[in-house]
């Protein structure tokens, strides 16, 4: 099987300079064989903290979540993404700016399935500017909940979001951490863990 560079670099085009298309295998088709080693991968790296439930935000996020709650046993939330800016009582509510989409809008979560003291793992395809994972880390501090960390697929370094995280003193597990790109070469920080 393809390592996680190998694919990304052999499957992925890279529009503009910052963003990466990798429609074959994790945005639009689903190489559920591939992402299956990718949930275990997210396993690996966190099965000591104790994790209760695994936090995403639909849509790309929900099938790598997916899989790898198969091997932690825990369920998985999805925040929903709404324009609406109607704030309601039974929901925790965040505002996210997409940098690719160039729009904010709300993602909620019922408070039914986020309860007080529980421990979750942030997981989601690409980290760039860190608003996705900050509007969910919003959300676990509404709830009360224990973030013990992020999983993420795609890194790309060149953008702030992972130094803001570590500097919160979040644990981010990136699999693949893209340094520099352009439409002839995409450049990995480190050695690829699968
Ligand atoms: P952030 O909030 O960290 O700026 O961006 C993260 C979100 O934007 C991810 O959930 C992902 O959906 C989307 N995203 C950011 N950069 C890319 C990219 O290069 N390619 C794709 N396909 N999605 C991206």
């Amino acid at each position: 099987m393809n390592s996680l560079h190998q694919k990304i670099r052999e499957e992925g085009t890279v529009i503009g300079h910052e963003i990466l298309k990798v429609d074959s295998f994790l945005n639009h088709q689903l190489d559920i064989v591939f992402l299956d080693q990718v949930g275990r991968e997210f396993y690996e790296r966190f099965k000591d903290q104790k994790v209760d439930k695994i936090l995403t935000v639909e849509v790309s996020g929900i099938a790598i979540a997916a899989l790898a709650a198969r091997y932690f046993k825990v369920p998985v939330v999805f925040a929903k993404k709404l324009k609406s800016k109607t704030l309601h009582e039974e929901t925790y509510d965040a505002e996210v700016y997409s940098f690719t989409k160039k729009t904010t809008y709300q993602i909620k979560v019922s408070r039914k399935f986020l309860k007080e003291g529980e421990r979750v793992l942030l997981i989601d395809d690409f980290l760039a500017k860190g608003q996705a994972a900050l509007g969910l880390i919003e959300i676990c501090r509404q709830a009360g909940v224990t973030v013990v960390g992020a999983g993420i697929v795609i890194e790309k370094d060149f953008q702030e979001g992972g130094r803001m995280l570590r500097d919160q003193g979040i644990n981010v597990v990136s699999l693949a951490r893209i340094g520099t790109m352009d439409e002839t070469e995409i450049h990995f920080m480190e050695e690829g863990s699968i």
